[in-house]
């Protein structure tokens, strides 16, 4: 695979976080990693945020007093594993003008304010967000909406199935598109006609495949999906590439290799999220141009 580092333009994915539920430790959970949901794309310089699980405070130490002015951060949904990481977010903590808005779009057009309020507040948490230094907005709408930012930057947006809903969000920049599909229990039929039209023919699916197709008769209606639900979708949908997601903590690192294989023998694109990896894709335009120098250069780069 070639490396390169990207331009201005490219639309980039880092996973911070990976893990579904509750963080997964110990020797064992070294390659795919320990954190809970949260997933950094910068379109060009534009920083977005989905999810806050634990792996936001991760994001945090490492980008730290540079991070933007503004942040947005977009919500999946509410549950802990995908906010416990919101209070711990290094740029919120330290003392500068810094604002963070989130979005959440399962609350039938609430915000996040009030649960999050009522979560992080004594005696379940002794800072409210409110008393950070940072500045916190709160936006709420309904899935299905797309968003508009400040800059004229477009997401769009579609409700999952999942206990009390979910969001799953689609992020186009130059040409290349990203889709977060976190948390979702598949649907009979599968593929759901609106889902896969709302993912097609993005260069990456992130989705959630927490279980095996094996396991999942001992899961229905917990709001998941598996793996092989998630490579079904993908190519029916023309997705490009497959980044299964919301790792269940208690399939260990060769548990996950070997599932990743068994995956890769019916789509070779398709792979286990890793914590800390990154791709980057170059605008549409661009990676033609390349592609002619570069003829077995790869759809993204990792690295
Ligand atoms: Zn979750
Ligand atoms: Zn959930």
């Amino acid at each position: 695979m070639v490396r390169r580092v990207a331009s201005s333009e490219a639309l980039q994915v880092r996973f911070w976080g990976t893990r579904g539920s509750t963080c997964a430790s110990g020797p064992q959970f070294v390659e795919f990693g320990s954190h809970t949901p949260c997933v950094e794309v910068r379109c060009g310089e534009r920083m977005f945020i989905l999810d806050a699980g634990t792996g936001l405070s991760a994001l945090g130490m490492e980008i730290g007093p540079s991070a933007p002015d503004k942040i947005d951060i977009l919500f999946s949904h509410l549950h802990l594993d995908h906010i416990s990481g919101l209070p711990f977010f290094k740029p919120a903590l330290l003392a500068k003008e810094r604002v963070i808005r989130t979005y959440c779009g399962n609350l039938e057009g609430d915000s996040a304010m009030d649960a999050l309020g009522r979560l992080f507040a004594p005696p379940l948490f002794p800072v409210r967000l409110g008393q950070l230094p940072a500045r916190f907005e709160h936006h709420g709408f309904l899935a299905g909406e797309p968003l508009t930012f400040d800059d004229g930057t477009r997401i769009d947006t579609h409700l999952l199935n999942h206990p009390g809903g979910a969001t799953g969000y689609r992020l186009s920049h130059g040409g290349r598109s990203v889709c977060y599909i976190s948390d979702v229990e598949h649907s009979d039929p599968w593929p759901d006609p609106g889902l896969m039209e709302f993912v097609r023919d993005a260069d990456l699916m992130i989705f959630d495949g927490m279980f095996s197709d094996a396991e999942y008769s001992y899961c229905r209606g917990w709001g998941h999906s598996t793996w092989q639900k998630g490579v079904e979708l993908a190519q029916k949908a023309g997705v490009k590439a497959l980044a299964i997601f919301h790792l269940y903590p208690g399939h260990d690192d060769a548990f996950l290799r070997q599932a990743e294989a068994e995956m890769q023998a019916v789509m070779p694109t398709a792979f286990m999220a890793r914590e800390r990896q990154h791709f980057t894709f170059e605008p549409a335009d661009r990676e033609a141009a390349a592609e002619r120098h570069e003829p077995a250069l790869a759809q993204a780069t990792e690295g």
